[in-house]
């Protein structure tokens, strides 16, 4: 398996670097967005680790960029605090994020979720699908049997994330934290309430639900039999 990291910090790219060495990876390390959007774009790794800032064109540019070209996977790096990176980054295409600073074995496991969900999906859609709700990061769009469903920013990334991990039960903090970049447990009411607006758009008007909530965990979007 071989990754390719795009990080200007050297400190930040050699421990990224070491670190997956470790874990039996192949890692090429690009410190600039141009020299990283040339490797990926002309490269065959599984997967992009894309920090998003980089001197000279930025990770959003160079995401941007490739998903003209290739839909290798990305797990974007962004700094805490910048929300709108995630929900920006997810419009792009962008698979993952992980917010500076993390933990190594953080990185490790997106690492491998992304891998594997690479590997029973290829060749990589950009479209993620969902019994018949279509989501495109790409176009910002979400349909449900063919009709076109208007969504905030918030909410076309909650979507996103949910259905991107079809079948993953998410708890209310993992979602705060992906989405909205809140790091607290008490602020999670935020969450129920973005859950209850993508219902109302999403599942009441079909038959058939597809966010469901699982009691004292989370939320999880599946087709339920
Ligand atoms: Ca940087």
């Amino acid at each position: 398996m071989k990754i390719l990291v795009v990080e200007d910090e050297p400190k930040a790219a050699g421990y990224i670097r070491q670190g997956l060495a470790e874990s039996g990876y192949a890692v090429e390390v690009q410190h600039t967005g141009t020299d990283g959007l040339h490797a990926a774009a002309n490269g065959d790794h599984d997967l992009v680790i894309l920090d998003v800032m980089l001197p000279g064109i930025d990770g959003f540019a160079v995401l941007s960029a490739l998903r003209t070209s290739r839909q290798v996977p990305v797990l974007m790096l962004t700094a805490r605090g910048a929300t709108d990176d995630k929900v920006r980054g997810f419009d792009l295409g962008a698979d993952d994020y992980l917010v500076k600073p993390f933990q190594f074995p953080e990185l490790l496991a997106r690492v491998r979720a992304l891998l594997k969900r690479g590997q029973a999906g290829s060749p990589k859609e950009p479209f993620v699908r969902v019994a018949d709700l279509e989501i495109d990061p790409v176009r910002h769009r979400a349909t449900r049997a063919g009709q076109r469903i208007d969504l905030t920013a918030k909410e076309f990334a909650l979507l996103t994330l949910l259905a991107q991990r079809a079948g993953e039960v998410l708890s209310r903090t993992q979602i705060a934290s992906l989405v909205w970049d809140i790091h607290f447990d008490s602020d999670t009411n935020v969450v129920e309430v973005a859950i209850r607006r993508l219902r109302a758009k999403i599942d009441d008007p079909f038959e058939v639900k597809l966010i469901h909530t699982v009691r004292g965990v989370g939320y999880v979007l599946e087709l339920r039999g």
